[in-house]
This record gives C-alpha cells, structure tokens and sequence, in this order.
C-alpha cells in the first residue's frame, strides 16, 4: 500500500471525522484494514496515496493543497530518519512516527497548519513505539 509520509500520522488520530461521506467511509475501512492487519507492507510514496483515492482535494492525482502538505511529508521524513521509497510494516512505521513524533511533541510544528490539529491533540494514538 502506498502512503505518503505525514499520513502515518494521521491514520493513527483517525476518529471518523474527514472531508466528505466518501472520504470518510474510505479512510474508515482503510484505517480498520491497517488496524486488523498491522503487518501490512506500507511504501512511502511522494504525492497521493491510498488515503487521497477518495479525497475531494484530489484532483487530477494532485492535492489541492500541494504546497502544504509536501511541507508536512517532507517535516515527516526529516523527524523519523526516513526517505521515500522506504518499505515496511504498518505497524513499524507508525510506532517510529509516534515515537519520533508524537512522544516528542514534535506535532506542534509538522502538524500546525492543518484543520484537523486541535482535534488531533486530543486523540490518544494506540501503536505504542
Ligand atoms: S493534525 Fe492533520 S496532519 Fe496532523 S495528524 Fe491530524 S490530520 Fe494528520
Ligand atoms: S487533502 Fe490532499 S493529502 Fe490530504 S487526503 Fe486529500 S488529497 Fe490527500
């Protein structure tokens, strides 16, 4: 599954909430997949994902937010010590950013241009590093 860098993060803060009915009964199954399946082989990938499939800010293959979310993937990559193109284990990557990330509340500066932060500040993650 290809998944770009700053959604290891955002999967894991995942609490129903997204875009639209679509996005959201998407990244619901999506989320619940990598939970039942947390050996899952995950690619970090530059530019939409699996998660994008059904986002009404992907147009074309390109998110409307280009500019903005590139910065959080690139923040992502920098804080975990990871590269594109990198495999592994769901579960492996997303304890790494919660370690790297969230334990070291490094959110406050990858995450804070994004809508969902406040929300995102209150939702415990359940990988543990
Ligand atoms: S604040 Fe935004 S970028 Fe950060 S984890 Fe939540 S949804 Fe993802
Ligand atoms: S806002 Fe952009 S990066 Fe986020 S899910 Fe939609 S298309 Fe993907």
């Amino acid at each position: 599954m290809k998944i770009r860098p700053h959604h290891l993060l955002c999967i894991q803060k995942y609490t129903g909430h997204g875009y639209d009915a679509a996005f959201t009964a998407h990244m619901t199954a999506l989320v619940s997949g990598l939970s039942d399946r947390p050996q899952t082989r995950v690619t970090l990938t530059k530019g939409c994902d699996a998660l994008c499939l059904a986002c009404p800010h992907n147009i074309d293959g390109v998110c409307t937010s280009l500019e903005k979310v590139d910065k959080m993937d690139a923040a992502v990559l920098n804080a975990c010590g990871l590269s594109y193109g990198i495999s592994a284990p769901w579960e492996q990557l997303a304890r790494r950013a919660k370690k790297q990330i969230f334990m070291t509340g490094k959110e406050e500066t990858v995450c804070s241009g994004c809508q969902w932060f406040s929300l995102c500040r209150e939702t415990e993650t359940t990988y543990e590093p």
